[in-house]
């Protein structure tokens, strides 16, 4: 099962997408983190996408479509996964079909989480992200048990500097342009879910779990 999870930053995609692998036991492919962690390894890549990642903009779309055709090509990925943050362009979108086809694979759904754009802003402002394992919170609506640390692997705890007022007007700007024409995009081949993003974590994470069993089950 080949999952696109779809939404402006701080739609909640990484949340959703955390517990819908764990659900449905697949990999959670988030590109976002990819770029971070070749970043904090200086290799090429990284370097290269460093200053686009600072402005809020997309990094370039040959880096993104490398690395997630790299990630997915390793062994745990065999079975699907749940894809975070790509793809953001119809570039990319294609791209992937395109790779998966020659696989004999395909998307089989992309959850598009709505949430207003005055409670991104909101959202983003109050974020903090585990340093070790990415677990977001939220100072207010999540947050982690102790101050400061992650309730899962008692890592630290950081505000990415992309969160900042300045970056996220960008990023927002970004997402409206670049990534909504792909909802277009998963509609035209029926494969889009539209889910109400501002309904607290659990709820959002029922609606979706209870679209997608059918096709789940349909897959087994
Ligand atoms: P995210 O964690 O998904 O918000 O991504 C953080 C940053 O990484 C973005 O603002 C982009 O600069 C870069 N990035 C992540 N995914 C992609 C992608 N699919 N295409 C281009 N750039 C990306």
């Amino acid at each position: 099962m080949h999952i696109v999870i779809l939404g402006a930053p701080g739609a909640g995609k990484g949340t959703q997408a955390d517990i819908l692998c764990q659900e449905l036991d697949l990999p959670h492919i988030a590109s976002g983190d990819l770029f971070r962690q070749a970043l904090e390894k200086k290799t090429e890549l990284g370097l290269l996408a460093k200053s686009y990642m600072e402005r809020g903009e997309l990094g370039p779309s040959e880096i993104a479509i490398k690395m997630i055709l790299e990630r997915i090509s390793l062994p745990d990925c065999v079975s699907g996964c749940v894809f975070d943050g790509f793809p953001r362009t119809l570039e990319q979108a294609e791209a992937l079909d395109k790779a998966l086809a020659e696989q004999g694979k395909s998307i089989d759904k992309a959850i598009y989480i709505q949430v207003p754009r005055k409670e991104l802003v909101k959202r983003l402002s109050g974020r903090r992200i585990c340093r070790s394992c990415q677990t977001p919170y939220h100072l207010m609506a999540a947050p982690p048990r102790v101050a400061g640390k992650c309730d899962k692997c008692g890592g630290d705890l950081y505000q990415r500097p992309d969160d900042k007022e300045e970056t996220v007007k960008e990023r927002l700007k970004v997402f409206f342009a670049l990534t909504l024409p792909i909802v277009d995009y998963y509609k035209k081949q029926e494969k889009l879910i539209e889910v109400n993003g501002n309904l607290g974590i659990q709820n959002v994470a029922e609606k979706i779990i209870s679209v997608l069993k059918p096709f789940v089950i349909t897959e087994l």
